[in-house]
């Protein structure tokens, strides 16, 4: 059983048109604690019938949304925030709940979701067109920006609250309308935030969150041509899926996809720094985030040094339940991860590489993994080429900066990079050399609603959060008056 302070952010239902619905076919799908195995609770099994409906509802209140002053939408936005502030334990707690995430990890996130709608409420108001020089005396041209429309989200399990924030507020934010699909494992935290949004005082069918069937939902989000919209975070190979369905109606997209995030330690780095970077970069939510190191490459001259002080910190992490006071690891989202994180191991391990601590399920069993530390990792092992997504720092050596930059860029992914070094050269010129959407130096935390965020190459499309995050809600229009 759940114990809330508001059981009412507890939902069984899906926010369509207003109302809180059931599946017309009656089924549910259960959401389960992914720390013990325990069901949760039961949430609708939608389908594309629910989908449809929600799209209509959508069309309808966009038409008055849009005619809203930035201002008054503004508002809104501001009161769901407050709302979510006041709710923050409860969010937290659903999150840990069903995502595994530690309870501290969850607070934080549950701040960093608040932080888009704030900022986007702001930036509501700063969504200005231009005049342009005509090219006759007769003429005026104007551009102005308005609302894509109806926009759809899909989005993961890794970070149930903010990955819905930074989609949702600016899409709000621009007079847009949008339906939330999230993930089948974290439905919880998503329909709360819709229940906050509701007790905000935002109209109806502006904020809709159906959860179900994703291949069903998802394709006639894509395929309907009132979605104008498609933002999505997760898999490439889903990404991929996605935008090639998105094709027929010519949708606009956003696509937050995976990474392979290098991180390079020169032999002039300050260790404790670089150790504490990689640690908060690599095992943060068990490494199951996007940006989350992939591969460390140290430079020879300071490998050894490097590697035992990293062992010393990952030993020192308190892996268990993430509502347990003190727990830093939580367990990792399913069984499948476990088998990709020993699958990498077992991997590198078979083609010389040593582990130097973990390198197994940790004993609390479930889909709890021992955090690890391989050593003697090479550019043939899996390790190099795909995201291991779970809480293992596979350490690579390398000699020149040259060879740092190659390795690093080799791979199709081109989401976030960190490199420490003290050398003022380096810290300008590695970023510049690195093909990465985003570049942390002398820190492994990027992260905020301030900075745009996303990738290049097979990372994605566009960019969130920022003063740049509205536009990819926005449509520019051009207007050419004869005088
Ligand atoms: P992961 O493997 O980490 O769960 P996915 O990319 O599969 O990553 O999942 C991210 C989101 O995409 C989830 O909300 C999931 O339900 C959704 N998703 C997965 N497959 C599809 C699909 N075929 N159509 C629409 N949504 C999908």
């Amino acid at each position: 059983m759940i114990n809330l302070k508001n059981n009412d952010l507890l939902r069984d239902a899906c926010l369509i048109a207003g109302e809180w619905s059931h599946a017309q076919s009656g089924k549910t799908m259960p959401v389960v604690n992914a720390a013990t195995g325990e069901k949760i609770a039961d949430v609708p099994l939608m389908a594309q019938v629910e989908t449809q409906r929600a799209i209509e509802a959508a069309e309808a209140a966009q038409k008055e949304w849009k005619t809203q002053t930035a201002a008054s939408r503004a508002k809104i936005l501001h009161s769901w925030v407050n709302l979510i502030q006041e709710n923050s334990e409860d969010l937290a707690r659903l999150m840990t709940l069903e995502g595994g995430k530690p309870l501290a990890e969850a607070r934080g996130e549950i701040n960093y979701a608040a932080s888009f709608i704030t900022w986007f409420a702001e930036e509501a108001k700063r969504v200005d067109g231009v005049l342009l020089q005509p090219t006759a005396a007769d003429q005026r041209f104007i551009v102005s920006k308005q609302p894509v429309g109806v926009c759809a989200a899909i989005t993961p399990w890794n970070f149930p609250a903010a990955m819905i924030t930074r989609k949702v507020a600016p899409a709000l934010a621009a007079g847009c309308a949008i339906i939330v699909k999230p993930a089948e494992q974290t439905p919880l935290t998503a329909l709360a935030l819709a229940k906050l949004a509701e007790l905000a005082g935002l109209p109806q069918g502006l904020l809709q969150v159906i959860t179900g069937d994703a291949k069903e939902i998802g394709g006639e989000l894509c395929r309907n041509a009132t979605v104008r919209k498609l933002s999505f975070t997760g898999s490439t190979d889903t990404g991929r899926l996605l935008m090639a369905q998105c094709a027929p109606t010519i949708k606009k997209l956003s696509l937050e996809l995976g990474g392979n995030a290098p991180v390079i330690v020169f032999d002039d780095a300050d260790i404790e720094l670089a150790v504490k970077g990689i640690m908060a970069s690599k095992f943060r939510n068990s490494g199951q985030t996007c940006v989350c190191a992939n591969r460390i490459y140290v430079q020879s001259g300071i490998y050894q040094a490097l590697s035992a002080e990293l062992v010393k910190a990952v030993e020192a992490l308190k892996v268990g339940n993430g509502m347990d006071d003190g727990v830093t690891q939580g367990p990792l989202i399913n069984a499948k991860a476990i088998e990709k994180v020993e699958l990498h191991i077992h991997d590198a391990v078979e083609k010389g590489a040593t582990v130097l601590t973990g390198g197994h399920k940790h004993a609390l069993g479930g889909n709890f993994f021992a955090p690890t530390v391989v050593a003697n990792v090479t550019q043939n092992m899996r390790f190099a080429k795909e995201e291991t997504f779970g809480p293992v720092a596979p350490l690579f050596k390398f000699e020149t900066d040259a060879e740092a930059v190659n390795y690093a860029n080799d791979t199709e992914f081109g989401l976030a990079a960190y490199i420490f070094t003290q050398d003022a050269k380096r810290q300008w010129l590695i970023p510049e050399a690195l093909e990465y959407g985003m570049v942390g130096v002398n820190t492994g935390l990027i992260s905020n609603e301030v900075a745009p965020f996303g990738g290049i190459k097979q990372s994605g499309l566009g960019r969130e959060g920022s003063r740049f995050g509205i536009d990819e809600y926005l449509e520019m229009k051009y207007v050419c008056v004869k005088l």
